[in-house]
């Protein structure tokens, strides 16, 4: 299937993907705060944090969004560095732009429109890469996690910050009713769109939990992969480095 031929159910998950994104953008930063109570920004805090990253630096966020991560890193950054925000999804970005030009962030933020299992970068480019909450979505995330390996430079560090598994039973089942109850309905009534809500539940329950996305990130080439749980593991950030 990576020889340009795709079956139908990858071909379905990326029109589904996109559906979902195209149809949540305008809304999707009051839905974050909502659906988190807020907690999505010291989740993204966090990783800012992990990152390492430092004045001069290049930092590309992928699956980027609407650019939480992206406005930060760019004041980190200072002018002299760099930062790009790349998403697979227009209206993600436009949002992302708009937000972009009220922020005035200074001209050292790019944005680019790509998929995180091609990305059109030079090998060694980048001293930080991340991705929040955009990984789930990738159908082939082997493939994504190898062209993030060849973007970074050598000593450089990914971030993947992404809902995982709760760590215990009762926030567990809680989270799960939450998830499959509250989520789709709030989704409805904000967006008039239950279904992207039910999806994005749907897509929480089947992503690879903690050590088994350690694993694949040992598996693309990544070297001393550990990860931190977040909230009781409803998330957790994964960071690996580049030998
Ligand atoms: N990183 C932002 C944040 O944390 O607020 C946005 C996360 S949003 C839940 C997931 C994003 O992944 C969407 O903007 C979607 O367009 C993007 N995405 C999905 N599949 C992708 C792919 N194959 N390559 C790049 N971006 C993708």
């Amino acid at each position: 299937t990576h020889f340009g031929f795709k079956t139908v159910n990858e071909h379905e998950k990326e029109k589904l993907v996109a559906g979902v994104f195209h149809s949540v953008a305008a809304k999707y930063d009051v839905m974050n705060d909502l659906m988190s109570f807020g907690v999505h920004r010291a989740w993204k805090r966090y990783t800012i944090e992990m990152s390492g990253v430092r004045t001069g630096h290049r930092v590309l966020d992928i699956a980027g969004g609407t650019g939480d991560l992206s406005f930060a890193f760019s004041r980190r950054v200072g002018p002299t560095g760099k930062v790009v925000l790349a998403d697979i999804n227009e209206s993600m970005l436009k949002v992302g732009r708009d937000r972009l030009a009220d922020r005035g962030v200074a001209g050292n933020l790019d944005v680019v429109q790509a998929n995180a299992e091609v990305l059109p970068f030079p090998d060694d480019e980048f001293n930080v890469v991340t991705i929040a909450f955009g990984l789930r979505n990738v159908t082939h995330k082997d493939v994504a996690l190898k062209e993030m390996l060849r973007v970074l430079k050598p000593g450089g560090r990914l971030l993947v910050l992404e809902f995982s598994k709760p760590t215990n039973d009762l926030l567990s089942k809680a989270y799960d009713t939450y998830s499959f109850k509250a989520l789709p309905v709030m989704g409805k009534l904000v967006t008039q769109d239950a279904d992207s809500y039910q999806y994005l539940a749907e897509s929480i329950r089947k992503h690879p939990d903690q050590d088994t996305l350690q694993q694949m990130m040992y598996d693309a080439g990544f070297e001393r992969v550990t990860y931190h749980n977040l909230t009781g593991g409803i998330v957790a950030l994964h960071r690996g480095v580049k030998a």
